[in-house]
Parts: C-alpha cells; sequence; structure tokens
C-alpha cells in the first residue's frame, strides 16, 4: 500500500462532528435520540446503501442498519456506533457547549462517541461512494449502549454471527491506542427486608434492613481482587422511611468487573449465594454478567496487526491497551469469537464528564484507518 495524499476536508469533518454534538442523545429520552438517529439516516440521501430504520423497544429509541453489497451474503465486515450518549439535555447550554480550543473539540458525548461515530461514518461514505470495499458492509448506529444495550444486543448478536470482522468506533485510549481486550461487567440488586419498629417506643422489636445491609456492602466491597482483575462496587443505596423508623427496606446495585469467564462464574455463584447475618431478615439478590469478558484472541491479534500496518502506511503508530475496566458492545461480539477490534474512535479524554473532548488531531489518522480497513480487510 502506498501512502497518498489524505483525501480529508477538515472543516468539514468538524462541522459535521459538530451538528451530530448538538443534537444532544441522552439515552433515556427517546425523541432526542429518534433526532439523532434522523440525522444519521439523513446523511445517507444518494448513497447506494440499503437503510433500515429498526423500531426501539422497552423504552429505547430506533436503531439504523445501514448494509452495503446487496445481494452480496458473504460474512463481511459489521461496523458498531451507539448514539446515546450519558449528558441530560441541557448539557450544551450549559456545562459543556460545542467548543474548540487549540486541539480541542469539547461537547457531550464528543468523545464517546459521536466523534468516531462520525469518523468511521464519513469513512463509510468514501468507500460505498468509491466502491472499493472488498467485503459486504453492515453498520448499526445504536441508541442504547450507555444503559447496556439491553435492547440491542440481540440484534447486535445477531449481525456479529454473520460477520467475518467486527470493528468499534469506541473512544481511542490513552494516545491513540485501540481495544482488543475489555472486562466482563456484571450487574446485581440486592434487597433486605427487616421487620420495622417505631425506634423510640419498640426498638427491640425492629430487625433493621439497613444494618443488615451495612454489612452486605463491606462483604461485597471486600471481593475486590486486584491482583485477579477482579471489582466490586456497591454504587447504589437506598432504604429507611423516616428516622424514627428501624428501616423495614434497604436496596443496593452492585457492579461486578472480570477478566474471564471462570472469574465471571465464580464471583456471581458468591454474589447470588450471599446469606443474611441477622435470621430476622431476608435477603434477595438477583442480576448476572452482562456483558462477557472481551478476551484477546489469536484472531484478534491478527485483525490488530493488519491495523497496525495500515496505520504504519498513513503515517502513525497504532498500539492497544492492556484489557480496560469499561465494557461496551464489543464484548458481545468478541464473545461470540468473532474478531473485533475497539477504540477505533476518535482520540481525546473525559468520557462522560464536563470536559469530555477530542482531539482535532486524531481526525485525520483515524478516518483514513477506519477507510482502510474497510478497504482492505477480506
Ligand atoms: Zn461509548
Amino acid at each position: 500500500m502506498n501512502s497518498q495524499p489524505a483525501a480529508i476536508d477538515l472543516g468539514r469533518m468538524i462541522d459535521g462532528i459538530r451538528r451530530w454534538v448538538e443534537t444532544e442523545s441522552p439515552t433515556r429520552d427517546v425523541r432526542a435520540v429518534n433526532r439523532m438517529i434522523d440525522l444519521v439516516a439523513a446523511g445517507l440521501d444518494g448513497l447506494p446503501v440499503h437503510v433500515d430504520r429498526i423500531h426501539g423497544r422497552s423504552g429505547y429509541a430506533d436503531t439504523l442498519r445501514i448494509r452495503t453489497g446487496p445481494g452480496d451474503d458473504r460474512p463481511g465486515i459489521l461496523i458498531l456506533s451507539h448514539v446515546d450518549t450519558v449528558h441530560p439535555l441541557g448539557t450544551l447550554a450549559g456545562a459543556l457547549p460545542f467548543r474548540r480550543d487549540g486541539d480541542r473539540l469539547y461537547g457531550p458525548g464528543l468523545y464517546d462517541m459521536k466523534g468516531g461515530a462520525f469518523l468511521a461514518y464519513e469513512a463509510l461514505r468514501q468507500v460505498v461512494a468509491a466502491g472499493t470495499a472488498r467485503l459486504p458492509i453492515v453498520y448499526l448506529f445504536t441508541p442504547d449502549e450507555e444503559v447496556g444495550s439491553p435492547s440491542t444486543r440481540e440484534l447486535i448478536e445477531a449481525e456479529g454471527r454473520r460477520a467475518r470482522y467486527v470493528l468499534v468506533t469506541e473512544p481511542a485510549r490513552d494516545g491513540g491506542k485501540c481495544v482488543t481486550s475489555r472486562k466482563g461487567v456484571g450487574r446485581f440488586a440486592m434487597t433486605a427486608t427487616g421487620v420495622p419498629a417505631h425506634a423510640g417506643g419498640s426498638h427491640q422489636r425492629g430487625r433493621s434492613a439497613i444494618k443488615e445491609m451495612a454489612r452486605q456492602v463491606l462483604a461485597i466491597e471486600g471481593m475486590t481482587d486486584y491482583a485477579r482483575g477482579i471489582t466490586t462496587t456497591v454504587g447504589l443505596i437506598s432504604g429507611g422511611t423516616a428516622a424514627n423508623v428501624i428501616p423495614q427496606y434497604c436496596e443496593i446495585t452492585i457492579d461486578l468487573r472480570v477478566r474471564d469467564d471462570s472469574a465471571g462464574r465464580e464471583m456471581t455463584k458468591k454474589i447470588l449465594g450471599l446469606q443474611p447475618h441477622d435470621p430476622d431478615v431476608r435477603l434477595l439478590v438477583t442480576g448476572e454478567i452482562n456483558r462477557p469478558p472481551f478476551e484477546k484472541t489469536p484472531a484478534i491479534d491478527a485483525l490488530f496487526r493488519h491495523a497496525r500496518a495500515v496505520a504504519r502506511d498513513i503515517g502513525f503508530d497504532l498500539a492497544d491497551t492492556r484489557m480496560t475496566g469499561g465494557g461496551s458492545d464489543a464484548n458481545f461480539t468478541a464473545a461470540l469469537g468473532v474478531p473485533t477490534l475497539d477504540g477505533l474512535g476518535i482520540d481525546g479524554d473525559g468520557a462522560h464528564t464536563d470536559w469530555e473532548h477530542g482531539l482535532v488531531s486524531s481526525i485525520e489518522p483515524r478516518t483514513l484507518l477506519m477507510q482502510r480497513l474497510l478497504e482492505t480487510l477480506a
């Protein structure tokens, strides 16, 4: 492959990213996310692609599926982007307006992941217009990744099973690295039910759900084992009804991260098997591994090496990160054994914060990387 002069119009790219970022799309706001899906669909007019809009379900917005190569049913390339963000409506007018400061472009969801999604979308448009892809491509724009993809997991897995490669446009890490492994993620809920009583008049009759839960929280947090890459976090807690009532209820949510399936099974069993200390308090624990671990298999390593060679031809070094703690839709397809490469989005920092930003200098190389991956994967 020869290095060619870049065919990227940076000003136009920044304008496009700006339009996407200025269409705010918090996951739970179906109308807002659908406006974002409208915008993605509108940019495909006139291109020889087949577009399906899959109606949203379970309280989430629609998914857009773009297919190239009609009639070509060879296993091809699946690209995954989510258009939802964690930022509520009004973030743009408040804490995080779209703005450029030197190499940084700020805005809600700019880094995670509208910047990266826009780069891949542009790459797809270029490749489709030029007819240079070697494999058929399916591109999914999904509405619910930030809450674990409850309404799109089945579709992602169905398209994943039919794909030869999966490319995911989550943000680049630590100075432009891509992602070849991610921890698995489990979500659990625990409810304690005790016996309510007046805190003054009949203290002895009460059985405090909060007191029981306090011991459970310490036990759960104590399961963290950094050496094995296992973390447990009680991220939410609520309980009680009034200051002078021994609380009947308390509930928590538990976040679990593991490196591999066997640790996932072991920890799931431990968490689901937790027993109350107080025999008069009932515990109910539910939950499971939601995103299976994404481990770097030889096939994933081969895909990474290919991408690295492509990047070298473009003129930059592409490294991969050590296993990251955050899950993504890449976990689903990697767990099916389909070679999956993630972190192909824009470089930057501050995902999910008020200083979230992408780097202008990463737009051109990473758009070209996606474009040439679509042209070289076979
Ligand atoms: Zn993301």
